[in-house]
């Protein structure tokens, strides 16, 4: 009699055992599915005028955007919001901003109306101390995040928000801050540098903005050194502050355009890889490579 209750408790406890184990895989199972790491990308932008237009760039946005994940929510890094300081923006509902001015009322038309994301805002500065993060209520998109974010998720479904490139900092302080984000691509969260790695305005030939991968030959030099650089991954050489080499000087006369590639680069981790697509000049003197990384 002993013995049958010892051998029964054996046994519903073996079963209360296993259960627990079900239970126990099943939420790793869910946890595994919900961490799984978000690519990091780098957009290059270009033109606001890609925000309304159908071009390859366009085309090649869309493509990628059918090779990620669905994300939870995105944190832009844009060239178009420097700031002294960092900051992030925390509002509910983030405006969409026309941050340029002569170009045709349609794209002044132009609403992104994606949700803004508090609580990822308060996670992103936690994430960054000791570095102060300002938690911004005045900013919104700009269309260094809507013109190419449209195009990923033109339901402006997914939470966005910002973080700004603090001005009076060298890009090796911009590649360590994006360090401390890293734990958000285990989040769902997708991370978007979006710049331009080629970028001087002043120098843009308008007469021939639709010639196919037209670039000033320092514009053509510039191209191979960095996306050598990039592909080799010689992100040392990438940490520019103020380059010797005269290519680099003209393609990168200020960091504003650049910087958001140095975050993208900051936050991957070891064994993955970058690819880059959209890698064309334009207009001799900017460049739309983009890059994935995972
Ligand atoms: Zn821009």
């Amino acid at each position: 009699m002993k013995r049958r209750n010892f051998s029964k408790i054996l046994t519903s406890s073996t079963l209360v055992f296993n259960m627990n184990s079900l239970n126990q895989l099943d939420k790793y199972a869910q946890e595994l599915a919900s961490t799984d790491r978000m690519p990091v990308l780098f957009l290059g932008h270009g033109s606001p005028m890609n925000a309304i237009e159908e071009n390859e760039f366009v085309d090649g946005f869309r493509a990628l955007a059918k090779t990620l994940p669905h994300p939870k929510a995105i944190l832009c890094v844009s060239a178009h919001w420097y700031t002294r300081g960092s900051k992030v923006t925390a509002m509910e509902n983030p405006p969409t901003i026309h941050d340029f001015g002569g170009f045709p009322r349609a794209l002044f038309e132009v609403q992104y109306p994606a949700p803004g994301s508090p609580e990822l805002a308060q996670e992103t500065k936690d994430l960054l101390d000791p570095v102060m993060v300002e938690l911004d209520e005045t900013w919104g998109l700009d269309h260094g995040a809507w013109s190419v974010i449209k195009h990923l998720y033109p339901k402006a479904d997914v939470p966005v928000i910002e973080l700004s490139i603090d001005y009076t900092k060298p890009a090796a302080w911009h590649y360590q801050l994006a360090q401390q984000l890293r734990h958000l691509r285990d989040k769902g969260i997708l991370i978007i540098g979006s710049g331009n790695i080629i970028h001087n305005l002043r120098m843009v030939d308008f007469a021939n903005f639709n010639r196919d991968n037209y670039g000033y030959d320092w514009a053509i030099e510039a191209r191979e050194i960095l996306n050598g650089w990039l592909l080799d991954g010689n992100y040392e050489a990438l940490l520019i502050d103020r380059p010797e080499e005269q290519s680099l000087r003209l393609a990168i006369p200020t960091p504003d355009h650049y910087l958001p590639l140095v975050y993208s680069l900051g936050l991957q981790q070891k064994g993955e890889e970058i690819s880059l697509f959209n890698d064309k000049l334009l207009a001799g003197s900017l460049s739309m490579t983009s890059a994935k990384i995972s």
